[in-house]
């Protein structure tokens, strides 16, 4: 089959074949703002600047954009390291920030001035709003912009030593109020901030704009292709004005793709740090956050997450990618990958009768079917277990293949059993239940080969452990959240976490860790939480399971 390029790999082939790459070597950056952590939108662009720049055997640095130090802050850029890192990324020694280039900036907006291509505007925020015009309308030019170099020089440098308050100057490039395109309408280079910078300090309290920093920074640097998502198309302009300033010698060019949205979620840093700062989740690693930390806690692999981005593609008309799509990625590489082991949720204790009492034996469970490397390991069996309450029913409806009285089934890796009674409370709850099993039936078939319809997972009530599991859902209950009322909060699923604390799990899991991808048997996949030890084990519901049963209990009205 005759693969299939997407558009950007088209250009750097075109680029490479004829010749307007520099020593044939592709440069990317992934540039994430440090204001929040990264989600699942920055694993596209991190497969594009990173997976480009690897597929053409070039270079990708990261460089951390750093411009607005009132948002910014270091606990993100590390996270954002980790995070890479964790998606099996590596910048190696290409890491960069924007403030490294503050000083540069800045000569090359003094040299503005000094030819003058940039002013001092003294209008007030809302008059700059104002005068910017609109879609339809020009602009309007602001009074300043005819102010002479040396005023400009010298109110730039007051600005710059502290002598204004935020929001009383603004340094402008002098392009076109009329230009048909808002961003060229003088956009604006400098603005005061006072705000300690996470890496400069105090240093400065005029900083850089995005679209003159953005442009230069990738000149610096010698990026070859610089990769962002749709909303900055209309931003080319300016990037492209930018790279032709006097004293810029190289000139990179933009390419834009359309962002990542998922059905059910919502990829904005700004509404992200919301749901934290209002406790509406415990932090930016919440399981049920769609952050990058997020994910890894809840027990997503990275394998999955690159399988799912690149399953989406790259396009150029935004969309939004069904939930389900994901999470099919993930079950997919979780089949292939996690240790199936057995835990019982809602445990309901079954007595075997005529097993020999104080007997403990062991079995060979096999740790994945579809990982031949993966080996077995010994579980151990007694006369008492635990099975689901749901895997036993007093009166059992028309098809229903579990226990019941005078039926039998298979314990998985152990006997065939028989429901011969059960114990209940003076509600009339069951409380336990009562088999006999057949001692020939060992490793799970019989002498006579005959079959059971139900096969239930079980632990051995005497040595299993107990268990804390967190049981989630999607954050919020509709597709689009916020779509009908206007605020996403309105959206949230109140039943986005179930902490479940009486499940019981078999004895392997003692000591299990985060980034361990376990198959909990027909419960679904669950991974440890950071909380968990060996003392009080806590592990995240990943994904659940296809199950049958509920879909036939859905199609019978059970
Ligand atoms: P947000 O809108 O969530 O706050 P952002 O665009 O401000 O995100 P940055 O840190 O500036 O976040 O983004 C770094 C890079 O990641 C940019 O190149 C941006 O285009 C890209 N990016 C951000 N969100 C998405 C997304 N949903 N899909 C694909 N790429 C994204
Ligand atoms: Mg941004």
């Amino acid at each position: 089959m005759e693969e299939t390029r997407n558009f950007i790999e088209k250009i750097i082939e075109d680029d490479l074949a004829n010749n307007r790459v520099p020593d044939g070597k592709i440069r990317t950056r992934f540039p994430p703002e440090p204001n929040g952590y990264l989600h699942i939108g920055h694993i596209k662009a991190i497969c594009v600047d990173f997976g480009m720049a690897q597929k053409y055997g070039g270079t990708c640095n990261l460089r951390l954009d750093d411009t607005n130090p009132a948002k910014e802050d270091n606990e993100y850029i590390d996270s954002i390291k980790t995070d890479i890192k964790w998606l099996g990324f590596d910048w190696g020694k290409n890491e960069y920030y924007a403030s490294d280039y503050y000083q540069q900036l800045y000569e090359i907006a003094l040299d503005l001035i000094r030819k003058g291509l940039a002013y001092v505007d003294s209008q007030t925020p809302e008059e700059v709003k104002l005068n910017r015009g609109t879609l339809t309308a020009p602009g309007v030019n602001s009074p300043d912009r005819d102010r002479s170099i040396e005023e400009n020089l010298r109110l730039f440098d007051e600005m710059k030593r502290g002598m204004y308050p935020e929001g009383k100057y603004l340094l402008r490039a002098k392009l076109d109020m009329a230009s048909p395109n808002i961003n060229m309408r003088d956009p604006a280079l400098y603005r005061i901030k006072y705000a300690t910078h996470p890496r400069t300090g105090d240093k400065w309290c005029i900083y850089p704009m995005y679209d003159f920093t953005h442009p230069i920074s990738d000149a610096i640097e010698g990026i070859t292709h610089s990769f962002c998502t749709l909303e900055f198309e209309d931003h080319r302009p300016a990037y492209d004005w930018a790279c032709t300033i006097d004293g810029i010698e190289h000139a990179p060019h933009q390419y834009e793709f359309a962002r990542l949205n998922i059905s059910y979620f919502v990829l904005s840093k700004r509404k992200l740090l919301q749901l934290v700062q209002q406790k509406i989740v415990s932090g930016w690693d919440d399981p049920r956050m769609p952050t990058i930390s997020g994910i890894r806690r809840r027990g997503y692999s990275p394998e999955s997450m690159k399988d799912f981005v690149s399953r989406v593609g790259l396009a150029k008309v935004e969309g939004q990618v069904d939930y389900s799509l994901m999470e099919f990625c993930v079950r997919e590489d979780l089949n292939r990958r996690a240790r199936r082991v057995m835990a019982v949720l809602d445990p309901i204790k079954l007595i075997i009768d005529n097993y020999p009492a104080d007997k403990t034996e062991f079995f060979d469970a096999e740790n994945n079917p579809e990982d031949p490397d993966s080996g077995t390991r010994p579980i151990s069996f007694s006369g008492e277990v635990y099975i689901e309450r749901e895997d036993f029913m007093e009166v059992p409806p028309k098809g229903y293949h579990r226990l019941y009285i005078g039926n039998e089934i298979r314990l998985k890796h152990a006997y065939y059993v028989t429901a011969t009674s059960c114990e209940k409370d003076a509600e009339g709850n069951v409380t336990a239940v009562h088999c006999t099993y057949d001692p020939e039936s060992r490793g799970g078939a019989t002498a006579d080969g005959r079959k059971v319809k139900g096969t239930s997972h079980w632990v051995n009530a005497k040595d299993c452990l107990k268990a804390e599991a967190r049981l989630y859902d999607k954050l919020f209950a509709s597709e689009n959240p916020g779509f009908a009322t206007g605020n996403y909060l309105d959206d949230l699923n109140p039943d986005s976490l179930i902490v479940n604390s009486v499940a019981v799990v078999e004895t392997s899991l003692k000591d299990s860790k985060p980034g361990d991808y376990l198959q909990f048997i027909r419960n679904g996949y669950f991974t440890p939480d950071i909380d968990s030890t060996s003392e009080h084990l806590v592990f995240n519901r990943t994904v659940t399971l296809k199950d049958s049963w509920a879909k036939t209990k859905e199609k019978m009205g059970l």
